[in-house]
């Protein structure tokens, strides 16, 4: 097939086909219209000879001339249309009969019958070729009729021949008008379905398929338009592939590099952890040995600044496990005021140091609420924004408000509000104030200390627990912290577990061996568990201390994760494979381990250490712990 013309061009044929049409139906009207004709003529030819023959065989009748009517019959019967003459008198009596051929059936429908009366004309009057007018004419009497009974054949064999003239080329003209509109629509709708299949063809993705149909004109330019178009598709595939590529590649380099920046966060916590639990612990043993003074006021310092470096570390660790979304929130039940409370008292010491008035307001007696939260993550938030309220005010006071906004549905919003009259934060500061490391005024550093990273994880944690943080500050006169949450909720009292309580520690009895590989760190927790009136037997790896289980009864087993030789969790692991062979029972094994990162806990607790503690630890923490599995002495 060949799509080479213009479509215009095309369309310009499309005039040809209803011509065609039209000219078939003409001749088809045409042809009707010469039936008519031939009929009328038929009928016109039997009216006039059936009235001739009449008139003709007036005499016959009226002399009843068997002769003359039998000459009339004749001649009328020498017109092949013919076939049959009768005359009839007045009474309808056959007077002569005389068929063509053979006998005529008179109800044959090839023959028409054509009947004319016969009558007698008057004589004429005297005076009537003398131009009088006026004589009375008589009418002419009917003496009978003539029946002419003509054949159809010659109207049929007439009417075949105009069919045949005129219909056929009626026929062959719509026929062929028909086929060329035909052939013209196929001529146009083939280049276009080709087209159209390739444009489904690129639709689906077939970016190589190309249009080779013969085109020219306006249907050749659509198609190098889709096959440039299909070109063009491809080459911004090719470049989406690449960018993808890229993308991934950048991914995977981000992801290994956020999987080194852990990995050197579990190192480095674990590396600073170490000796800085070494260092608390001596300065701890130290300041409860004789001290004079100086020494005391020295060990003291040392103390807290110790304290504070591992705040510094802890910051930091906090902060790079919100931001890589792997801090994990540990919701339960606990009594709100209580907490805030807490907060609060931890930080009167120090404002009435500085002079400052602390006052928690809105907080009632309502030691039954419960709110479900993370409590040390909270307690993280309302301490950052204490701290800071009190590190940056130098009079006044600074304020803490708990608010309860409304319960339904056992759910609580409460909004809680640390407000002072310290220096404030200028209002083009405030948009920066989150953002981890940005202090208002790097002066301030060295005036106030810190490292900028309080704010940034209040608000994280706040976000965490589907709060919000805002602020509002005038310099010079104040700054005002609000967080607002939505905790579910419950009223019961519930105690804390008594060994949550420092004071209420008992001094513990029991056997407990202590496997850690650094020596400064096992001198410190050998102490910590004398005093509370423990026996220790230490070892320094995990190999060790299944020489030594194997050779003595224990009551617990603290194990330090980290250590040469045989690791904690491999001696925990064959420990617990040992106890399962020989049905002893079960013996209470904590995990020591400098690594605080997320996950650390379930590993230990998938070995089959009973508990967990990250070092460095308080002694109220290790002793609270032990509490647990061991009694205490009764003193
Ligand atoms: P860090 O909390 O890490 O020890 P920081 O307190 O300096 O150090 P943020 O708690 O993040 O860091 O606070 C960031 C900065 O916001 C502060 O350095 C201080 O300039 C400003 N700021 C925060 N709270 C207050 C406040 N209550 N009054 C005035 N300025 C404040
Ligand atoms: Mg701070």
């Amino acid at each position: 097939m060949n799509f080479s013309g213009s479509i215009v061009r095309q369309l310009r044929w499309l005039g040809v086909a209803p011509a065609l049409l039209m000219l078939g139906l003409l001749l088809l009207a045409l042809t009707w219209q010469r039936f008519g004709d031939a009929e009328e003529e038929l009928n016109g030819r039997g009216v006039f000879m059936s009235r001739y023959l009449a008139a003709a065989s007036e005499y016959g009748v009226i002399s009843g001339s068997q002769d003359e009517l039998e000459h009339q019959a004749r001649l009328a019967l020498q017109h092949t249309d013919v076939r049959l003459v009768i005359f009839r008198d007045q009474d309808g009596e056959v007077l002569l009969r005389r068929d063509a051929g053979g006998e005529t059936e008179i109800g044959d429908p090839d023959l028409r019958r054509f009947r004319s009366a016969i009558y007698r004309q008057p004589m004429l009057a005297a005076g009537m070729f003398d131009g009088v007018d006026n004589a009375e004419q008589p009418a002419p009497e009917r003496i009978g009729h003539v029946e002419l009974y003509l054949s159809s054949a010659s109207l049929v064999t007439r009417q075949r021949e105009i069919l045949l003239a005129t219909l056929m080329p009626a026929l062959i003209a719509m026929l062929a008008g028909l086929a060329f509109s035909s052939q013209l629509a196929r001529r146009l709708s083939q280049p276009i379905t080709e087209l159209s299949r390739l444009v489904q063809q690129i639709r689906g993705g077939d970016y190589q398929a190309r249009g080779v149909l013969p085109l020219r004109a306006e249907l050749g330019a659509l198609q190098s338009d889709i096959n440039q178009l299909a070109v063009e598709l491809e080459r911004s595939r090719r470049e989406q592939e690449r960018a993808m590529d890229a993308l991934r590649d950048a991914r995977q380099r981000a992801e290994s590099a956020s999987q080194a920046k852990s990995e050197f966060l579990a190192m480095m916590s674990h590396e600073l952890r170490t000796p800085m639990n070494g260092v608390m612990g001596m300065l701890q043993l130290l300041d409860g040995t004789m001290l004079d003074p100086r020494q005391r006021e020295y060990a003291r310092a040392a103390l807290d600044s110790t304290a504070h470096l591992l705040d510094v570390i802890n910051d930091i660790l906090d902060f790079s496990r919100v931001e890589s979304g792997r801090l994990e929130l540990e919701y339960l039940y606990f009594p709100l005021f209580e907490l805030v409370e807490s907060c609060v008292a931890n930080f009167r010491y120090l404002a009435t140091q500085k002079g400052l008035q602390l006052r928690l307001v809105g907080v009632g007696s309502d030691a039954d609420l419960q709110i479900c939260a993370d409590p040390t993550r909270l307690r993280q938030i309302i301490a950052n924004l204490i701290s800071n309220a009190v590190k940056f005010t130098e009079h006044g006071e600074v304020r803490v408000q708990l608010e309860l906004i409304e319960q339904r549905n056992e759910r609580l919003s409460l909004s809680l509000t640390v407000a002072d009259t310290g220096i404030g934060i200028p209002q083009e500061k405030l948009p920066q104030l989150f953002d981890a490391f940005s202090q208002v005024d790097s002066s301030t550093t060295r005036r106030f200390g810190g490292t900028g990273l309080g704010l940034a994880i209040a608000q994280r944690l706040t976000r965490l627990l589907g709060g919000v943080l805002e602020v509002e500050s005038a310099p010079g006169q104040g700054t005002s912290f609000t967080a607002r949450f939505v905790f579910p909720m419950r009223r019961e009292a519930e105690a804390l577990p008594a060994w949550d309580d420092a004071e209420a520690l008992p001094l513990l009895d029991g056997d407990v061996l202590l496997v850690e590989d650094n020596e400064v760190n096992r001198m410190v927790a050998e102490h910590m568990l004398h005093a509370a009136g423990l026996r220790v037997t230490c070892a320094g790896n995990g190999e060790e201390a299944l020489q030594f289980l194997a050779q003595q009864r224990f009551d617990c087993v603290l194990m330090d994760v980290q250590m040469p030789v045989m690791d904690g969790m491999e001696a925990v692991r064959r420990y617990r494979e040992h106890e399962r062979v020989n049905q002893t029972g079960h013996l209470p094994i904590i995990a020591l381990t400098a690594n605080a990162l997320t996950g650390e806990r379930e590993r230990c607790l998938a070995a089959g250490m009973d508990d967990y503690l990250a070092k460095p630890f308080q002694r109220r923490k290790l002793l609270s712990l032990l509490a647990r599995y061991l009694p205490s002495s009764g003193q």
